[in-house]
């Protein structure tokens, strides 16, 4: 299978790393020698004020980690009363769009993602 560029999705040479002095960062070279950065695997001082590790565009799988991260964040860590409501209700809203956006895009993953509401919808009657 051909490999694919993480931030265009054009077919790709392969990835290479660029050393600098303070991280090393990452490069697709696209068929036709033009390049996309893709930055370093984490960005050092970006993570160092946050609580989640930021991540280049090398991870594709980085928003999944953020996802992970952060609901651990706000279970673990300083949030108050009304930032866990706040989080639990943009978590409901991207939960909902999510299932939208799947089962629009992807009808096959209904069969998939209907155990899943159904549990959440049990959770949400128990309250
Ligand atoms: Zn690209």
């Amino acid at each position: 299978m051909q490999a694919r560029c993480p931030r265009c999705g054009a077919p790709i040479k392969g990835v290479y790393r660029v050393g600098k002095r303070s991280n090393t960062y990452y490069v697709a070279v696209h068929m036709d020698g033009t390049q996309h950065y893709l930055g370093p695997l984490h960005y050092k001082y970006g993570t160092r004020t946050n609580k989640i590790v930021v991540r280049g565009a090398i991870d594709v799988n980085r928003e999944l980690k953020y996802m992970e991260e952060i609901t651990k964040a706000i279970t673990e860590e300083r949030l108050g009363r009304e930032d866990v409501i706040n989080a639990l209700e943009e978590i409901m809203k991207a939960t909902a769009e999510l299932i939208t956006t799947a089962t629009q895009k992807y009808p096959e993953t209904t069969a998939a993602l209907t155990p899943w509401i159904e549990y959440m919808s049990r959770i949400i009657q128990s309250q």
